[in-house]
């Protein structure tokens, strides 16, 4: 029979998403989608506002309604105001906040990579704080090739963070302004759509044929940004592949640290242009690098950001040993850096103990060449026995004190160390009198002086006029910054003196320095009690302003006035809020007076008014919700 071969068991659907269920573009590509460009290209699919579609869908969906609401904003209200605040930006960072959005987007949609299109893959790799702009961000080439190409339009994750400046596909600088209405806009607004302003609704891609088409260049400024910008894009297309990148990071960087500096923390940081204690509490996994932080480190230390988070150990290695190369290399070429960079005690006392079981015992100054110290003092430092055992063995072996044994040859012609010696005089900066002998093969400059003392006095002269004059000017940069109006940091003079540390100032001026950092505290703590009366007075100001426009009057960042003045914070916010609150309901009863009386007028005339007729009359615009409001209650009280 036909109808036996029909099968009637009930076909095998997938399950259906409540929302277009779209692909998110570019996940393990530099240009990966963010998950708040997702949301306005969600919104664009269903023909919607993102306001409406955050504010009277997705809040429905998630166990707790997505960020940003309003603090008076009701919730779960289909007919009712959306509630949705523009701002959004933490939907694509690494906090709670985006893990509530990934899983009401992933609950909506039955998607389910949508971590990637945030920066969720990299916690306890990165902190939150300074990762994005807090305005839209766009290249307007992008948009104008994709609308050309056909292909969608959307707003990747790379453009979002503040540390990519430039687009690595056309290397122009991200545009901020709408180049229609002037405005900057914010990363997720009410009426956000991708490719649009959220405020004048125009077109923000460029017409033309793409600026890189033009041969548009790139200067050695933006050259660094785009560098910057290529790393954090190579770190979004990680992203996917990356397994448990915490713990990966913390071993990573540690490895990094003991191969580049050999374990050397402050070699590191000073070739990563760090304070020594940031990159302590990096390398102690106390704290987590904010992003610049990072960028910068591996940058200036010369190695890809992915190597410190890859799960590969052996393709970093290479880079590490390249780094550690260039490090030394750069280290020997600097007369201050000449130390090795391995030197803690304990490696040093290692290699003198090598050195007494050698076959042929080397002289105590050899030992202090190949780790790269100045004189033989830093090794008696480390163990004075070991030294002396050293030295015991040498003398022991015969070879010491070989050129004074007859028929020795000479090490060096007397005719070429004179040579050497006028040549240094000459020079602006000469070498010491040790270092001159040490690289013509003599253990000191004992035979140098001996044969040549007048040479020998002027370079000596020369280099102590030279000290004297560069503690001269220590002493006038003290001085001088004593009588600054701000009294400048110690690190502060000293960077600009250009010294490398700031011991150097207090162990020839302690007075000089205890003076000056009295003067900043005293000066510090002038600041707070003026700060504090500011505070205090703005409690009195009318209309109440509120702790974010104080912030940007004082030019203070909010944590900063808030962990100084608690109290006084909390009773601007609390002011604010009140003063917001009254003067709403001052307008809605505003409101209902006009409406009230437009309504009487309509009234007396024979006409029953509805709400469109009165928001016509209405001498200002207001939200329809607002005016139903009114007209309801004003009908009430007319029955
Ligand atoms: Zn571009
Ligand atoms: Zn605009």
């Amino acid at each position: 029979m036909l109808f036996d071969c029909w099968d009637c068991t009930a076909a095998d659907l997938p399950p259906r998403s409540r929302l277009y269920s779209l692909k998110p573009i570019g996940i393990g590509t530099p240009f990966v989608e963010s998950i708040t460009g997702y949301v306005s290209r969600l919104a664009d699919a269903h023909a919607v506002s993102v306001a409406d579609l955050v504010g009277r869908e997705l809040s429905l969906v998630g166990s707790k309604p997505v960020r940003p609401f309003g603090p008076f904003v009701p919730r779960n209200t289909t007919t009712g105001p959306h509630g949705f605040r523009g701002r959004a930006i933490a939907a694509n960072g690494l906090g709670e906040t985006a893990k509530r959005w990934v899983g009401t987007l992933e609950r909506a949609t039955l998607q389910t990579r949508l971590q990637f299109l945030t920066l969720l893959p990299f916690e306890g790799v990165l902190t939150n704080s300074g990762l994005f702009r807090n305005i839209r961000a766009w290249c307007p080439v992008c948009y104008g090739d994709w609308r050309r190409a056909d292909d969608p339009i959307y707003e990747p994750l790379l453009w979002t963070i503040r540390s990519a400046a430039i687009c690595p596909r056309h290397g122009q600088p991200f545009e901020h302004t709408c180049p229609h209405c002037g405005e900057a806009m914010l990363p997720l607004g009410a009426y956000t759509r991708p490719g649009h302003c959220s405020r004048c609704l125009q077109w923000l891609g460029s017409s033309g044929t793409s600026k890189s088409d033009r041969g548009f260049g790139i200067n050695e400024d933006s050259s660094v940004a785009l560098r910057r910008t290529n790393a954090v894009g190579e770190l979004l297309a990680a992203a996917p592949a990356l397994t448990s990148p915490g713990d990966t990071f913390k071993t990573r960087f540690r490895d990094c640290v003991e191969t580049v500096a050999e374990g050397n923390v402050f070699a590191f940081a000073k070739a990563a242009r760090m304070s020594r204690p940031v990159l302590v509490r990096l390398y102690t996994g106390q704290s987590l690098p904010e992003l610049g932080t990072l960028l910068q480190i591996c940058h200036e230390v010369g190695i890809p950001l992915t190597t410190v988070l890859a799960n590969d150990a052996i393709a970093a290695g290479v880079h590490w040993t390249r780094a550690k190369e260039a490090l030394v290399s750069s280290r020997k070429s600097h007369k201050s850096h000449r130390v090795a960079l391995a030197r803690s005690r304990e490696q040093v006392r290692l290699a003198l103990q090598d050195a007494i079981n050698e076959q042929s015992p080397p002289p105590l100054s050899e030992i202090a060449r190949r780790l790269n110290y100045e004189g033989v003092e830093g090794l008696r430092d480390v163990d004075q026995d070991l030294s002396k055992q050293i030295a015991v063995n040498y003398r022991k072996s015969g070879r010491s004190h070989w050129w004074r044994k007859c028929r020795a040859a000479r090490i060096c012609e007397r005719v070429d160390i004179r040579k050497l010696l006028e040549r240094s005089l000459a020079e602006e900066h000469p070498p010491s009198l040790y270092a001159l002998a040490v690289s013509l093969g003599y253990a000191n400059e004992g035979y140098i002086q001996r044969k040549f003392p007048e040479l020998c006095y002027a370079i000596r002269e020369k280099i102590r006029s030279e000290k004297r004059a560069r503690v001269s000017n220590m002493e006038e940069a003290l001085k001088a910054a004593l009588t600054e109006k701000t009294p400048p940091s110690l690190e502060e003079v000293r960077r600009r003196l250009g010294y490398l540390t700031s011991k150097v100032l207090r162990n020839h001026f302690p007075t000089l320095c205890d003076e000056l950092l009295a003067r900043r505290r005293l000066h510090r703590h002038q600041q707070r009690i003026d700060l504090k009366k500011k505070l205090q007075s703005a409690l009195l100001e009318w209309p109440a302003p509120s702790l974010v426009g104080l912030c940007k009057r004082f030019d203070l960042p909010r944590h900063c006035l808030e962990r100084m003045f608690p109290s006084e914070c909390a009773s601007i916010r609390a002011r604010y809020r009140r003063a917001r609150k009254d003067a709403s309901v001052l307008r809605t009863e505003q409101l209902q007076q006009e409406v009230r009386k437009i309504m009487r007028k309509l009234h007396s005339e024979g006409n029953d008014p509805t709400i469109k007729q009165v928001r016509i009359l209405l001498s200002q615009r207001n939200k329809w919700a607002k005016i139903s409001t009114a007209v309801a209650t004003v009908r009430k009280e007319f029955r």
